[in-house]
């Protein structure tokens, strides 16, 4: 049985990790990052996750005890807030999307075979992984648009299609993608698409450009190329037509993972916001006795912690009956908390200053990170939509009644 709740010495453990490892090689981390350009992973990693292992935090993301520590949602969820602290605090415990998703997805409906060739490499860490989807071709955020094929030919499938915002496939320790696509375009809509996990160096992928977020490069998103890609049958995921259902099993642990880290973040930037604050004077009185700036930090610590409440009752529901049923809680979170973020991030840039959009806080680039997740993952005004549909929904069968 998946445990109900980190244990405290998981806590500590992990806040000792992020505070006195990765804070301190955080530095370096964006240095490293910002020379290689995204398209290799930054040195210091290997030493942040060698100590992480070390420590026993690896993979604590993973719901099953064979492959992770079993934990639930709910109980992973305070673990992610820790290490949305500090951007490579992530990676560093191999809990950094999409991996972490893959990871999940695999251990779900991956078959013994797929799990030993996919999944064992992710989780020891020896390579990553992307998710292909999104298309330049088609208003992605309608997922039935995607319009990829994955045709069936011989023993296998052929790959033909153009993906772009593709999260880690630059990177060239990216080893494979699952990507989606139409497999039968007669079928009912909601059978249509399918998922295949694809070799990055098979013939006919290719990494066409790197798309750098606000400037930073560092995600390793690409615009990809598939073209006449064959991959044998068992590449399958799930029976033909089981795209979609997929997709919605991913959606729970990722949206809650991506929402914890947000608050992490959020509660750093509160604590870069006070200490500058503090130390800062203008017209003879230091910032942090100022109306305004007490009034930030007050909103910013409410929001906080609204924040927090909604994604962990997100999480709740999930366990309890499964994301599908908890479409409503996270179709919230995916628009509370990212807002919340932008926000509170907002606030500590502007009391920072000039300083506040450099490189010497991770400020600007917490703002980047935070805001591009108002878009990626389902834009705002698609959540809302799923929202108001069910709301009235629910207003109407009460009129009926
Ligand atoms: C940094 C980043 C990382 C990403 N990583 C990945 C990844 O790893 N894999 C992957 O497959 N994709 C990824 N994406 C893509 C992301 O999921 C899509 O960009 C998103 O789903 C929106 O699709 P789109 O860009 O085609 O926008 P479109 O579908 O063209 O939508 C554009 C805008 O239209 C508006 N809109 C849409 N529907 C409605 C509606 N019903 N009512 C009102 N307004 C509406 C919204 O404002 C929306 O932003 C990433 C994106 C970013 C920015």
């Amino acid at each position: 049985m998946p445990e109900a709740v980190p244990s405290s010495d998981l806590v500590a453990e992990l806040k000792d990790f992020v505070a006195t490892v990765v804070e301190p090689a955080e530095r370096r981390y964006q240095r490293e990052a910002t020379e290689l350009g995204g398209r290799s992973t930054p040195p210091v990693m290997a030493d942040l996750q060698r100590e992480a292992q070390r420590r026993g935090l690896w993979n604590l993301c993973l719901s099953d005890p064979e492959w992770g520590r079993g934990l639930t949602n709910s109980s992973y969820a305070p673990l992610a807030e820790i290490t949305g602290r500090c951007a490579p605090a992530a990676e560093a415990t191999n809990g950094a999307g999409p991996d972490s998703v893959n990871m999940e997805t695999l251990l779900r409906v991956g078959t013994e075979e797929q799990k030993e060739w996919w999944l064992r490499p992710l989780a020891e860490g020896t390579c990553r992984s992307c998710f292909a989807m999104t298309e330049p071709g088609v208003a992605s955020s309608d997922a039935r648009n995607v319009a990829a094929r994955i045709t069936r030919s011989g023993h296998g499938y052929v790959v033909d299609g153009h993906k772009w915002w593709i999260s880690g496939a630059a990177n060239d320790r990216c080893r494979f993608a699952i990507v989606m696509g139409v497999s039968d375009a007669e079928a009912a809509p909601g059978r249509r698409h399918s998922m295949v996990v694809v070799p990055m160096d098979a013939p006919g992928v290719r990494v066409v450009r790197q798309l750098p977020v606000f400037g930073f490069l560092t995600g390793g998103h690409a615009e990809l190329e598939f073209e006449g890609v064959q991959v044998p049958a068992d590449s399958l995921l799930g029976e033909e037509g089981d795209g979609f259902a997929i997709a919605q099993l991913r959606l729970g642990p990722a949206r809650i993972q991506h929402c914890m880290r947000l608050v992490g973040m959020a509660e750093r930037a509160l604590e870069l916001l006070c200490a500058r604050a503090a130390v800062r004077t203008t017209f003879g009185q230091p910032l942090v006795d100022r109306g305004v700036i007490r009034d930030w930090i007050a909103e910013s610590r409410i929001a906080i912690h609204q924040a927090r409440l909604l994604v962990l009752d997100a999480a709740a529901a999930v366990d309890r009956s499964g994301a599908r049923s908890a479409r409503d809680e996270i179709a919230m979170i995916k628009v509370a908390v990212p807002r919340m973020a932008c926000e509170v991030v907002e606030r500590a840039i502007q009391v920072h200053g000039g300083a506040g959009v450099g490189d010497d806080t991770p400020l600007a680039a917490m703002y980047a990170s935070a805001r591009t997740l108002r878009i990626a993952d389902g834009p705002d005004e698609v959540h809302k939509m799923v929202l108001a549909r069910s709301e009235l929904g629910r207003q109407t069968r009460r009129d009926v009644r």
